[in-house]
């Protein structure tokens, strides 16, 4: 066995793939994962939604097995920061003093909420959810509370209106920019969400500013908008949006922007340093007009970009060149993402979005490029191989239902 080990900092998706892949492709080295939260890596999709409504209960939430690290040979230490990294000494110091050499080192490190940097926004009643605690600190407050505040309508936002909603609080979401989501979806696809969160009582203020949280004896009453509006509250929670913890990486000089860079292979400027999941910014498969780089925060992306550095540590190397895919559950419809649409796509709708069951395609230069269903699992599938093989269409068979698309 090599005695210099492979140390994983960060104990989420990312970090536990690249421990998994490495361990499947013959990596014999010790491996160290450090996390610095008091749980196990868990499951994070359930957090925003049946964690919060109740349907999902904790003991279904582990990643992997119970007895799954002892015998992969993966030590696994819980509770534990990494506070300092030498990239030439190759050491990584730790929040207890400690320092741990490493043959290989992996940031794996995640992301963290963006604060919402407005006076008030320390009260109690308002909550980040990024983690587990945090989703069971939100459950807990839901149980007492009958009006809530989101703040920020993208993914998160949206996912947790809609868990409040079915909990019976009515709810308010504050959203800064004049549509939802406008970093990953067209207009289209923003008014489509608008009016179904509408339909399904939540309430939409869009294109308002917060400018105060405030409230009586230290707990939030009101969100205070930009306009003088006040909306009245008893839990907010914040969604927008998150920010890489980069600082470990930054402050030894591995080279940053938005995230750590790295190639496709997860390696950094840095000697024997690999990064990946959410805090990475890693080259892109050349896709025509796509982008040159990507920092994906996404499960798929975490797991593909681990298994491809773990790839290149088992001496393998083999980069992810498939579809980035996401997927977001809002009452009861199932949003499923593929591929990366871009302004400028042409957009041909394939179903009646009235019926909340259809799929936007996105063509560039004649192929399909992207695709978002809702209610339709079959086509999102369907969608990530045409994708895939970059499949060029007639944007008149695309939205004719009665053309089966399995014949491209
Ligand atoms: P996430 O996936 O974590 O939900 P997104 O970036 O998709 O992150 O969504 C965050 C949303 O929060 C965006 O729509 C953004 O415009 C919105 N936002 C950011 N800052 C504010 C703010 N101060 N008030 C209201 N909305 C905000």
């Amino acid at each position: 066995m090599n005695a210099s080990p492979l140390v994983i900092v960060g104990a989420s998706y990312a970090g536990t793939q690249l421990a998994a892949s490495a361990r499947e492709l013959g990596f014999d080295a010790p491996i160290v994962m450090l996390g610095d939260e008091r749980h196990a890596p868990y499951q994070r999709p359930p957090l925003s939604k049946g964690v919060l409504t109740g349907k999902t209960t904790l003991d279904s939430l582990p990643l992997r097995g119970a007895d799954f690290f002892d015998v992969q040979g993966i030590d696994l230490r819980l509770g534990h920061r990494a506070t300092a990294l030498n990239t030439g000494a190759q050491t990584l110091t730790l929040d207890d003093g400690s320092i741990l050499k490493y043959g290989t080192l992996a940031l794996a490190t995640g992301a963290r909420c963006r604060p919402l940097p407005v006076t008030g926004s320390d009260l109690e009643g308002v909550f980040n959810l990024r983690t587990l605690d945090d989703a069971l600190r939100v459950s807990d407050a839901l149980s007492k509370a009958t009006r809530a505040c989101v703040i920020g309508g993208g993914f998160i936002g949206l996912e947790v209106a809609s868990a409040l909603a079915a909990r019976g609080a009515s709810v308010t979401v504050v959203e800064s920019q004049p549509r939802l989501l406008a970093r990953s979806f067209p207009p289209l696809m923003s008014e489509y969400l608008a009016n179904a969160h509408r339909q399904r009582n939540v309430e939409l203020v869009l294109g308002r500013g917060v400018r105060a949280l405030s409230g009586a004896s230290g707990r939030v009453e009101h969100v205070e908008l930009d306009d003088g509006r006040r909306i009245d509250c008893d839990m907010v929670v914040l969604g927008i949006g998150v920010q890489p913890n980069v600082e470990l990486a930054q402050q030894a000089g591995v080279a940053c922007d938005n995230g750590i860079l790295t190639d496709a292979l997860g390696r950094t400027s840095a000697p024997n340093v690999i990064a990946v999941g959410d805090v990475a910014n890693t080259e892109a498969p050349t896709t025509p007009g796509g982008p040159a780089r990507m920092r994906l925060e996404s499960i798929q992306a975490a797991n593909d970009g681990a298994r491809a550095a773990a790839s290149a540590l088992a001496g393998k190397p083999q980069p992810f060149e498939g579809v980035p895919w996401f997927w977001s559950d809002q009452h009861n419809l199932k949003l499923q993402m593929a591929g990366l649409a871009m302004p400028g796509d042409e957009v041909i709708a394939r179903g009646d979005m009235q019926t909340d069951r259809f799929s936007l395609f996105y063509l560039r230069e004649g192929a399909v490029v992207a695709a978002h269903s809702v209610n339709r699992p079959a086509e999102h599938m369907l969608s990530r191989k045409l994708i895939a093989r970059r499949v060029r269409i007639d944007p008149q068979q695309l939205s004719d239902e009665s053309f089966d698309l399995k014949t491209l």
